[in-house]
């Protein structure tokens, strides 16, 4: 069984339209694919149907913005009820902070002399309902400004960069909250990624497994050496939570993040499809 659990199309930051996706899950031999674009769950009509052409289980997802402590953590959300009221409306609130944040952060690279116009990058959007960084760094790329979305990143969109614009995050024990009561789990993306593992210590961790209820963060992710993986790993045992492992596949955007790098193991999914069945009929 090869199990990749997040990834993203273009109905959020990702290169591959939702057909692309699946086909390519099929075509490297996946079984099972969890598809988590950012704040929104638009892209769960087309991945439904894609996936059912191609074979592949789906698991439906979606990973939300939140922040901890005042830094940007990534709260996947698996199995949930996509009707759910309160949750759409918090993840309505994210993606308008997206959009209105756009002007000052345009403003910004126009004084830095990397000037690119909304136009431009409400050509990289398309449709997709969820504007992000990605956007911006590949009208960035279309204007020969920088070579990589990569380098966009690293000279003006990072957290710490010169462009950079906050926009709205949900409190992280609100997302968890809000994903339990529309019958989801709740898994932290990329604990020990950039932003996130200055604040979420092995502790603080801990902490939200026993009092917040937090069903498991992903151990094997390209943002996590060989000493985190060992280190996730062992707390997510001792923990008794899920630790999976994922591409969060972006197409050609992340380049070293293909589909199918890191993978989830057989009996953690196993345990997750328990968890999620005890969830939703509780
Ligand atoms: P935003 O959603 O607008 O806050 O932008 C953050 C998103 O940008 C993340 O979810 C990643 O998908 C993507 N991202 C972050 N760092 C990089 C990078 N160095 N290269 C490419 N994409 C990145
Ligand atoms: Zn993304
Ligand atoms: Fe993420
Ligand atoms: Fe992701």
């Amino acid at each position: 069984m090869r199990i990749d659990l997040h990834s993203h199309t273009t109905v959020s930051d990702g290169t591959d339209t939702p057909d692309e996706l699946l086909a390519l899950a099929r075509a490297i031999g996946l079984d099972v694919l969890g598809v988590t674009d950012h704040d929104t769950f638009d892209h769960l009509p087309a991945v439904r149907l894609a996936a059912r052409r191609e074979g592949i289980e789906l698991l439906e997802g979606m990973e939300l913005s939140c922040e901890f402590q005042g830094k940007s953590v990534h709260l996947l959300a698996y199995g949930m009820d996509p009707e759910n009221a309160d949750l759409l409306e918090e993840m309505a609130l994210v993606r308008a902070g997206r959009t209105d944040r756009l002007a000052l952060m345009l403003e910004r690279l126009g004084e830095l002399g990397v000037p690119v116009t909304e136009a431009e990058v409400m050509a990289q959007v398309g449709e997709a309902p969820s504007i992000g960084r990605p956007h911006v760094a590949d009208a960035m790329v279309a204007r020969g400004h920088v070579a990589s979305r990569d380098q966009a990143f690293r000279d003006f969109l990072a957290d710490d960069g010169p462009a950079y614009v906050p926009r709205y995050y949900v409190d992280l024990h609100a997302g968890i909250e809000l994903i339990h009561a529309a019958g989801g789990l709740a898994i932290i993306a990329h604990p020990w990624g950039r932003s996130s593992r200055e604040v979420l210590t092995e502790d603080v961790l801990t902490e939200l497994v026993r009092t917040r209820g937090l069903d498991g963060f992903e151990v094997d992710h390209e943002d996590h050496d060989e000493a985190d993986r060992a280190r996730l790993r062992a707390l997510a045992d001792a923990l008794d939570v899920l630790g999976t492992g994922a591409s969060d596949h972006h197409g050609a955007g992340k380049p070293t993040m293909q589909l199918g790098c890191n993978l989830t193991a057989p009996p953690v999914y196993a345990e997750l499809l328990r968890r999620l069945a005890s969830r939703s009929t509780r």
